[in-house]
């Protein structure tokens, strides 16, 4: 591999930074991951650049011969002016993101995208999704999203806001989602949502409990043995409650996969693709919400479109985001020259 096709590939968190030197076959030849000390965009474009820097030296080439970097950032990124519209982990509204971390790096073409894009992206290119064209990268965690590739290209709407899938209607008037909308599929797949639910079905059950007198809800009672209280309640927690039998759990990861299953079913009646990667740490850690959203999709998905599809698991884990972001710099700067 020439030194002229190296990129570097940044994944921008609520937490951390990643970064790392990508060639064009995906193959990651040096990375670097830090902790934020500072959501302050200065600072985060700071700790970017000093990551990509870091990257550089752990693959043993000069920054300088870097072609361009990528960067995937959890959230809304306005097409055509790498602008954070908002990005709910850093607490961002509207900040010019790419124009600071340009500043610091002015000879470097880049590229900032949505990190489900990002994600599916690298799937396609050295994952799960290697040569489709058609894919549909749904990730269930703390929130839930979709990155879409439709005929070989990143399907980014208009606005850059497509594959906001977590944030479809499935409750008209139902929980209230972060967005600010009520009845959102993340208000119930969610992680911190599905936890919140199940939370206030717990204290509902509890007061029932102390009404009639009793020590003990009639229903959760595992649930909050295994969290201790209602505060601690995790989707994780969630999921081995339900295993022990726990009715409360069972019943609201089964709905939360039924509601996730049908949106899905939706989602690929629509789009026709040829494979669905499905994972996020929620969704993979529930073996029970994996199993409902399935059966939701074959019974829903129309016939045609179901045939068609293959359905997997993502296979690069936490490095689609630099991989997908290095090489979807590489996509748009080619298409721009
Ligand atoms: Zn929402």
């Amino acid at each position: 591999m020439k030194r002229d096709e190296l990129y570097v590939g940044v994944d921008l968190g609520g937490t951390n930074v990643r970064a790392a030197v990508v060639d064009l076959g995906g193959h990651v030849l040096g990375q670097e991951k830090h902790r934020l000390l500072s959501r302050e965009p200065p600072q985060v474009a700071e700790a970017v650049v000093r990551a990509a820097k870091t990257a550089c030296g752990a693959a043993g080439m000069p920054f300088g011969e870097m072609k361009g970097m990528g960067v995937g950032v959890a959230g809304w990124i306005e097409r055509g002016t790498g602008m954070v519209m908002n990005a709910p982990n850093l607490g961002w509204r509207e900040v010019p993101f790419l124009k600071l971390v340009q500043a610091r790096a002015p000879r470097l073409p880049m590229w900032i995208g949505n990190d489900l894009s990002v994600a599916a992206w690298g799937e396609r290119a050295a994952g799960a999704g290697r040569g489709v064209d058609d894919l549909i990268v749904v990730l269930v965690g703390s929130g839930v999203g979709a990155g879409i590739i439709l005929g070989g290209k990143l399907h980014e709407g208009v606005s850059g806001v497509a594959g906001e899938f977590g944030h479809i209607l499935v409750h008209p008037g139902g929980r209230l989602c972060g967005c600010g909308q009520r009845g959102c599929l993340e208000a119930y797949a969610g992680g911190h949502n599905l936890a919140a639910w199940a939370r206030d079905d717990l204290r509902i059950a509890m007061a029932a409990a102390r009404a009639a007198g009793e020590r003990h809800p009639a229903v959760g009672r595992k649930l909050l043995e295994i969290a201790g209280e209602p505060d601690k309640v995790t989707a994780a927690a969630m999921e081995r409650a339900a295993h022990e039998g726990d009715e409360l759990s069972r019943r609201l990861l089964e709905e939360a996969g039924n509601l996730l299953g049908v949106a899905l079913s939706n989602l690929v009646t629509v789009l026709n693709p040829a494979r669905l990667l499905l994972g996020g740490g929620v969704l993979t850690g529930s073996p029970r919400m994996m199993r409902a959203a399935m059966e939701q999709i074959d019974a829903h998905t129309s016939k045609a479109a179901r045939k068609a599809l293959k359905i997997s698991a993502p296979e690069l884990g936490e490095q689609a985001g630099v991989v997908g972001a290095a090489l979807l710099a590489r996509a748009s700067l080619a298409q721009a020259a």
